[in-house]
């Protein structure tokens, strides 16, 4: 936990945000400027900088951050339409908040 992380205090409950899932290791909630009609970031609890700073035996909690993208799809209807999951990583791949995180968008063609 890193007082100076955003994503940190909203795991930690400090502060607020729209919570869509919660489980041990992971957290989503909606962004707080949509760029799309569903806006969801899907965080990892656990402070990692940026999918430059991902370790070996981080594989498996991103690859339960997809299953939770594919849930959030499943449970708005989304499934069968399709969605975006992406990841800004670093300044010239836009990333703005160094907690590694994955935009979940959807209904925008
Ligand atoms: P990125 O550019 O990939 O680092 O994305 C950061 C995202 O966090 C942006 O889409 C912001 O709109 C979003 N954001 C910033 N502050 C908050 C907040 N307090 N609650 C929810 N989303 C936020
Ligand atoms: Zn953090």
């Amino acid at each position: 936990m890193s007082q100076d992380c955003l994503f940190c205090r909203i795991v930690a409950r400090e502060s607020p945000a729209e919570v869509v899932h919660e489980d041990a290791d992971i957290l989503a909630f909606k962004d707080i400027y949509p760029k799309a009609p569903i806006h969801v970031l899907i965080v990892p609890k656990r402070h990692i900088d940026s999918l430059a700073r991902l370790a070996a035996e981080d594989t498996e909690l991103v690859g339960r951050c997809l299953l939770v993208a594919r849930t959030l799809g499943e449970r708005a209807g989304y499934a069968e339409r399709g969605y975006r999951v992406s990841c800004n990583c670093g300044p010239e791949g836009g990333q703005v908040v160094y907690h590694l995180h994955f935009h979940f968008t959807a209904g925008r063609r």
